[in-house]
């Protein structure tokens, strides 16, 4: 699980999940120190990658289903199951730059 920099507290599972689906684009803030994370690009692909891209693929062309609505189900559980994975894969950094 993703550190943080600053002071190497371990982010909770909880708080990186949180982050991830509603302040995108705010900072995460380190319980222990108060220093404020950024998602890096890699870490903002790993996410697309993990949760869009199954939701796409399963609900689209690989669903065992031929309904279109429980292909659409299933492809939001892969996806969610999917961003269940995604905080430990996720990296942070402490400068919001806009180099990769
Ligand atoms: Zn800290």
């Amino acid at each position: 699980m993703q550190r943080c920099i600053n002071c190497k507290t371990e982010f909770k599972w909880k708080e990186i999940y949180r982050y991830l689906w509603g302040h995108l684009f705010n900072p995460i803030k380190c319980e222990s120190c108060g220093e404020d994370h950024y998602i890096t690009v890699k870490g903002r692909l790993t996410n697309s990658m993990l949760v869009i891209l199954p939701m796409l693929l399963f609900g689209q062309f690989l669903s065992p289903f031929n309904h279109m609505l429980l292909s659409l189900g299933f492809g939001i559980s892969v996806g969610l199951i999917g961003s269940l994975l995604t905080p430990f894969l996720v990296t942070f950094k402490i400068e919001e730059t806009k180099n990769i």
